[in-house]
């Protein structure tokens, strides 16, 4: 059998990373069985999707890697398919209308409830109108007794009584299609082999499975994901911060982070951090994916993100930050910045773990707005002792004809020992002077970095400012 298999997300606001990490197990369950994985938008209901949405899945897959087979299927385009099906069911009397009105269904739901009982609604076995006497919608008749198996690969077996699932709606009385009843209806079209999605949708296999027992087709294989829950073990939601895939990527996240991370939250068979996506497809085994809950771990996160940043060249690492910096900033940096940033990235990629990091640690060597320093830095430079070892220092670094490493070091040799100082006295008074800040990498490999211009400039202005 050739697997076919489907990412289905409904356009309903951002590409969740739970949808996320469905998405990507689809694709690395058909890229290893050489199989099929297509994309359908389930955008039927209309006061939900936006066109936001879609896009923000396009983007999102397109980011992470993901591609998928063929062209995109709109669930609105197949309505009138839809609708087709629910009347073969009709007339082959395996859905009836259901013509109960709101006030008629409370008081079924009510009943039952007290009885603990499917509801049977009225016109199951005798439609009570025709089909132009009063509104309806079609709804399954479904088994009252017996059970319903499902032999869920990640699962194990499930079973649940017949009575627990109700007739389910398939046409609203406004000839729209459901949910439950659109999916099964493209599944089979489009030759669906396995489901794979999250574990909130497991209670929906069942009721799907009836609709194929309907159509007299065999179910797919089904494979429910566990649900990604936020580092406090409950489930994730807004209140965790980012769950979103662009949320992450202006965080400054790498896609081959997210994608890594994501792919381990359920399936941790390569036992190593960083991997491609090939390596995982080759590797990648269903059966193997974890049952309980994965808790998403920020903390691992930015160790594997930090470990993406060192392992990029120079200028890949920074054309990522360009193509970041741009998207978060709408605006482009020039070709020297990004050359200057390009000769910082063996002094400073140790200690960014983001995209947005490594922005944040070298933006004052690229920035010619005057420098703000943080309160160490203000501390520092307040003290007047400070401010005199700058101006002497600025007094010699102010005579070298050539800016270069070898020169400024032997420059603030000399300075130190002319004035009887030791390093731990200058080091923190000029970054903070041309940095704003005492945390930056080696001071020489900085200034040189910074050029003669700046550097002097900077130290000119903390001395007018602090003096
Ligand atoms: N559209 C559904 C969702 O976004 C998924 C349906 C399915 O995978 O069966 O949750």
């Amino acid at each position: 059998m050739s697997v076919v298999v489907r990412f289905a997300p409904s356009p309903t606001g951002m590409l969740h990373i739970g949808n996320a990490r469905t998405a990507l197990f689809n694709y690395l369950f058909a890229r290893h069985h050489k199989g099929k994985f297509l994309l359908r938008i389930e955008d039927t209901d209309k006061e939900r999707s936006t066109e936001q949405a879609v896009e923000a899945i396009f983007d999102g897959l397109k980011w992470l890697g993901i591609d998928y087979n063929g062209e995109v299927v709109f669930q609105s385009a197949r309505i009138e398919r839809h609708k087709e099906l629910a009347y073969q069911l009709l007339e082959a009397g395996k859905a009836y209308r259901c013509f109960c009105d709101e006030n008629e269904i409370e008081k079924l739901r009510h009943d039952s409830r007290s009885d603990n009982e499917k509801i049977i609604y009225p016109d199951r076995d005798q439609e009570r109108f025709s089909a132009n006497e009063k509104p309806f919608v079609i709804r399954l008749k479904t088994p009252i007794t017996g059970e319903m198996t499902i032999n869920d690969v990640i699962r194990g077996e499930v079973t649940i009584d017949a009575c627990e699932i109700d007739d389910m709606v398939l046409l609203r009385s406004d000839g729209t299609p459901t949910y439950m009843h659109a999916v099964v209806c493209d599944d089979i079209d489009m030759g669906i082999t396995h489901i794979i999605r999250g574990e909130d949708h497991l209670i929906n296999a069942f009721r799907q499975s009836y609709l194929y027992e309907a159509f007299e087709k065999t179910p797919p294989i089904f494979a429910h994901l566990p649900l990604i829950h936020g580092s406090d073990g409950a489930k994730l939601s807004k209140r965790h911060g980012a769950t979103s895939v662009s949320d992450w990527r202006l965080l400054g996240y790498t896609p081959e982070t997210l994608v890594n991370y994501l792919i381990t939250l359920g399936w941790n068979d390569l036992n190593k951090d960083m991997f491609s996506l090939d390596e995982a497809i080759d590797k990648f085994n269903l059966e193997k994916v974890n049952n309980s809950a994965a808790r998403l771990d920020i903390a691992k996160m930015n160790f594997l993100s930090g470990l993406y940043i060192r392992s990029f060249l120079a200028p890949d690492l920074v054309s990522r930050y360009h193509h970041f910096y741009r998207e978060v900033n709408k605006q482009t940096l020039s070709q020297e910045q990004c050359s200057v940033l390009i000769q910082a990235v063996p002094l400073f990629n140790q200690r960014a773990t983001t995209l947005k990091e490594f922005g944040e640690i070298t933006k004052f060597l690229i920035s010619d707005d005057a420098i703000t320093p943080d309160t160490k830095s203000k501390e520092l430079l307040s003290d007047s002792k400070n401010i005199y070892n700058l101006k002497n220092l600025m007094l010699s670094l102010e005579t070298l004809d050539v800016w270069s490493n070898d020169r400024i070091s032997e420059t603030f040799k000399q300075f130190l020992s002319d004035y009887q100082l030791k390093m731990p006295n200058i080091g923190p008074v000029i970054r903070a002077s041309v940095a704003g800040t005492v945390n930056t990498p080696d001071i020489v490999g900085v200034l040189a970095l910074l050029g003669q211009e700046k550097t002097l400039s900077r130290i000119k202005q903390t001395i007018a400012d602090f003096c």
